[in-house]
C-alpha cells in the first residue's frame, strides 16, 4: 500500500482512490440507493477528504447546498478507518444531525458498502439511566415527591428490559419526561469506580462501544466537553471531521466558558439542607439515621444557612442597579463595574471561606457513615467543590485578566450568573485539540466569504497550519441553478434601521409580501423586541386574511412551529437565530424568505464582545476582522434556507437598506450564490407574485 505524491500533495492509497469513484462516481454503487443523484462535486469532495486523512493534512471545505456532503465525508472516512485500522470521529452541530447520520445515513451505507464497519454514537451522560439513582428510588432509600411517582411507574418495565438505558427509547409525554433528571446519570452524583453497578452502567457500556467502533458520531457540545474532562468519553483519536464547522468557534467559546451561578449554589445547598423546607435535604436524613451526629450536623446546617445568605448578598451586589438588563451585560472594568467589584469582593471571599468550612464539616461526617451514605455525601461534596471552583475561576482568575471576558447573565432583573471565557477560543482549541490531531476536516456549506477562507482560518486558530502548508481549502459550489431558481429583491426605500418608522414599514412590507405570495413565507429577525413589535402589528391583519401567523416564543417551540408551518400553505413563520440555520424545507414548503436586518451580532453578545476585545489586544479593526465577516457568513446561512433542492423556486426579500447604502453591502452580496438581484421600491412588492 503506497502513498502517491503529486505536486507536493500526498494522495490516497490505491485502494481508497479506486473505491471512491466505485461508490460515488457516475453509475457508482451509491446509485442503488433510492433518490441518490450522482454529483461530481461530491466525488471531488470525497477524494479530498480521503487525501486529507491519508496524507495527515488539515482541510477546510465549503461544500454548497445539495452536493451531499455527509456521504462525501462518510465514505472516505469509512474506507480509511477500515483499511488503516484507525478511528475517525465525526462531529455534527446538533443531536438531530447526529441521529440523522446514525439512523439514516449509516444504515444506507451498510446496505451499499462492501466493507464491514462499525459505527457508534457518543451521547451525553444525561441521556442514560443511572442504576444507582434508579435503585435508590425503587428500594425506597430515596424519597420522591407524589408527582414523580407517575414517572417512575411509567419507566419501570422499560428500565428492567432496556439494553441501552438510553432515554430516546422512551416515548413518554413531555410532562412525564420533565422528571427524567431524577434517574439520569450526571457528573456530580456519579460514584465512578466506587459504584456498585459499575459493570452494568449504561453510560460506561456506551463508552466501551466507542472503543470498538471504526467511526464515532458525536456532537460538537460533547466533543468539546470531552476535551475539558480529559477525554472521559471518547477514546483516543487522531482523525477528526467537523461538520457544520461554521459554528464551531462560537460553540467552543460557549463550552469553554465558566459559569458561577446563583441558582447552582442554591441547588447544592438545598440538596444538603433545604433552609425553606427544613424537613428536606441529605443532612436532615442523616439526623434521623445517626442521632449521635446531631451536634456536628447542626454546625454544618448553620454554615449552610450562612452560605445561602452570602450567596444572595453576593449576587444582589453583582446585579445591583441593572434592572433594565434582562439578558446579558458585559463587565467592562470601568467605573460602574469597579464600584460593584469593590463591594462584591469581600462578600465573595466570605462566601468562599464559608464554602471551605462547609466542606470540612461534611468531610468530618464521612467516617461516621455507612458505605452508601458516605458515597452519597462524597458526591454532594464534589458538587459543592465544583461551585467553589467556578467562583474562584471567575472572581479570582479571570475577572480582571486581559485575555478573558466576563459577563453577567440576568434573569428577570436579577443577576443569575457571572461568567467568564478566554477571548480567543481558537487558540484554546488549537492547544487542546488541533495539536493532537493527525488529520482534520472542517466542512460546511458556509465557510468562505467571497470565495476566500481567511476569516474562517483566522477565527478558528488555523493560521499556523495554513502557513506551514498543512491546511488547504476546497470550494465545491452548489449544483443548483440559482439564476433560474431564485431572485433576491432589495427594497431600496426602507427607512433606516434605527429610525422609529422602520418597524411600521417592516409590518407594511410584510403585509404586502403576504398579499403577493399568499403563504409559505419565512421571516428572519435578529432581535426579539423587533420580532414582538412586528408580530403585534401583523397578528390582527393575518387573522382577518385567514393567514396563519407563527411566531417564535409566542406559538410554540422550534419543532412545533416547523410542523405547523409545513402542515398548511397559508402560513407565515417569524423567527430568530435558530431559524437562520436550522430550517430545511424543500419544494413549495418555502417560497419566500424575508430578511429584516443584516445579522450583525449585538455588542452585548459575549461572543461578539470577546472578539472585539481580542481585536483591540491585537490592534486590529474589530468591524472588518470580526463583525462584518461573521455577519456575512450568517447572512449566507439565512439565504441558504431558500433553495434546498433542484425543484425549489423562490424569492429572498431584504429590508435592510445598508445592503445597498453601505460599501460593505457588497461583502454580503458577493458571499451568496444568488446573483439574480433586483432593486425595488416598497410600492412594487406585488411583483414578487410574478416571480414565484
Ligand atoms: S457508574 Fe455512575 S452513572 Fe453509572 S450507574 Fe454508577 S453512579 Fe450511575
Amino acid at each position: 500500500m503506497g502513498l502517491y505524491l503529486y505536486g507536493g500533495k500526498v494522495l490516497m492509497t490505491d485502494d481508497i482512490r479506486e473505491k471512491i469513484p466505485y461508490y460515488l462516481g457516475r453509475g457508482g454503487k451509491m446509485e442503488q440507493l433510492p433518490g441518490f443523484i450522482f454529483r461530481q462535486e461530491q466525488a471531488n469532495m470525497a477524494e479530498e477528504v480521503g487525501n486529507t486523512l491519508i496524507g495527515e493534512m488539515f482541510l477546510a471545505a465549503e461544500v454548497g447546498t445539495g452536493v451531499g456532503k455527509t456521504f462525501g465525508y462518510l465514505i472516505p472516512a469509512i474506507l480509511f478507518a477500515v483499511e488503516e485500522g484507525k478511528k475517525v470521529v465525526v462531529s455534527t452541530r446538533t443531536r438531530a444531525l447526529q441521529e440523522q447520520i446514525m439512523q439514516h445515513d449509516i444504515p444506507d451505507l451498510k446496505k451499499v458498502m462492501e466493507v464491514n464497519f462499525t459505527a457508534a454514537e457518543a451521547r451525553g451522560r444525561e441521556n442514560y439511566l443511572c442504576w444507582n439513582k434508579y435503585i435508590n428510588i425503587i428500594s425506597g432509600r430515596k424519597n420522591i415527591e407524589d408527582n414523580q411517582v407517575d414517572f417512575i411507574t411509567a419507566i419501570l418495565t422499560w428500565a428492567e428490559k432496556t439494553r441501552t438505558g438510553d432515554r430516546k427509547e422512551l416515548s413518554l409525554n413531555s410532562e412525564l419526561m420533565k422528571e427524567w433528571g431524577m434517574v439520569a446519570a450526571d457528573r456530580n452524583s456519579c460514584l465512578r469506580d466506587k459504584c456498585k453497578y459499575h459493570d452494568r452502567c449504561f453510560r460506561l457500556k456506551m463508552i466501551r462501544s466507542l472503543e470498538k467502533a471504526d467511526i464515532i458520531i458525536v456532537n460538537h457540545a460533547l466533543l468539546l466537553s470531552d476535551l475539558l474532562t480529559e477525554h472521559s468519553v471518547l477514546p483516543e483519536y487522531e482523525h477528526l471531521i467537523i461538520d457544520e464547522a461554521h459554528s464551531f468557534n462560537r460553540e467552543s467559546f460557549e463550552r469553554l466558558s465558566t459559569r458561577f451561578s446563583r441558582q447552582e449554589n442554591i441547588i447544592i445547598y438545598n440538596l444538603l439542607y433545604d433552609v425553606n423546607h427544613t424537613g428536606r435535604g441529605f443532612l436532615n436524613y442523616l439526623k434521623g439515621r445517626f442521632p449521635h451526629l446531631a451536634p456536628l450536623l447542626m454546625e454544618t446546617t448553620d454554615l449552610i444557612k450562612r452560605g445561602v445568605e452570602l450567596n444572595k448578598e453576593l449576587f444582589d451586589i453583582i446585579g445591583a442597579g441593572s434592572d433594565d438588563f434582562n439578558y446579558t451585560r458585559i463587565v467592562k472594568g470601568n467605573f460602574g463595574d469597579r464600584q460593584w467589584m469593590e463591594e462584591a469582593y469581600p462578600v465573595y471571599l466570605d462566601w468562599q471561606a464559608n464554602q471551605n468550612l462547609i466542606k470540612m464539616k461534611l468531610e468530618d461526617l464521612i467516617p461516621e457513615l455507612d458505605e452508601d451514605d458516605g458515597q452519597e455525601l462524597s458526591s454532594l461534596i464534589a458538587v459543592l467543590t465544583g461551585c467553589g471552583d467556578n467562583g474562584y475561576k471567575v472572581m479570582e482568575e479571570e475577572l480582571e485578566a486581559d485575555h478573558c471576558l466576563v459577563w453577567i447573565e440576568y434573569d428577570r432583573g436579577r443577576a443569575a450568573a457571572i461568567c467568564s471565557s478566554k477571548i480567543n477560543a481558537g487558540d484554546t482549541i488549537d492547544s487542546r485539540l488541533y495539536q493532537k490531531l493527525k488529520a482534520l476536516v472542517m466542512v460546511s456549506a458556509t465557510l468562505a466569504i467571497a470565495d476566500r477562507f481567511d476569516h474562517f482560518i483566522d477565527q478558528n486558530g488555523l493560521k499556523s497550519y495554513a502557513r506551514q502548508e498543512r491546511l488547504y481549502c476546497l470550494l465545491e459550489k452548489s449544483p443548483f441553478n440559482y439564476d433560474k431558481q431564485s431572485c433576491l429583491y432589495l427594497v431600496d426605500d426602507m427607512p433606516d434601521i434605527t429610525h422609529p418608522k422602520f418597524e411600521p414599514a417592516v409590518g407594511q412590507v410584510l403585509f404586502d409580501v403576504i398579499n403577493a405570495v399568499g403563504g409559505n413565507i419565512l421571516v428572519l429577525f435578529t432581535a426579539r423586541k423587533q420580532l414582538r413589535q412586528v408580530s403585534e402589528m401583523l397578528r390582527p391583519v393575518c387573522k382577518e386574511q385567514n393567514i396563519r401567523l407563527l411566531v417564535q416564543y409566542e406559538d410554540g417551540d422550534f419543532g412545533t412551529l416547523i410542523d405547523e408551518f409545513t402542515a398548511a400553505s397559508n402560513t407565515v413563520l417569524m423567527g430568530l437565530e435558530t431559524f437562520w440555520e436550522g430550517v430545511d424545507l424543500k419544494g413549495d414548503l418555502l417560497r419566500c424568505l424575508v430578511i429584516v436586518k443584516l445579522p450583525f451580532r449585538a455588542p452585548s453578545d459575549p461572543y461578539c464582545s470577546a472578539w472585539e476585545k481580542y481585536c483591540v489586544t491585537q490592534k486590529k479593526n474589530s468591524f472588518t476582522e470580526f463583525m462584518l465577516p461573521d455577519a456575512a457568513v450568517r447572512f449566507k446561512q439565512g439565504v441558504g434556507r431558500l433553495i434546498r433542492s433542484e425543484e425549489d423556486r423562490g424569492a429572498v426579500v431584504v429590508l435592510d437598506n445598508r445592503l445597498t447604502g453601505k460599501r460593505y453591502g457588497q461583502v454580503f452580496l458577493s458571499s451568496i450564490p444568488i446573483k439574480n438581484i433586483v432593486h425595488i421600491k416598497r410600492r412594487d412588492i406585488g411583483i414578487l407574485g410574478d416571480w414565484i
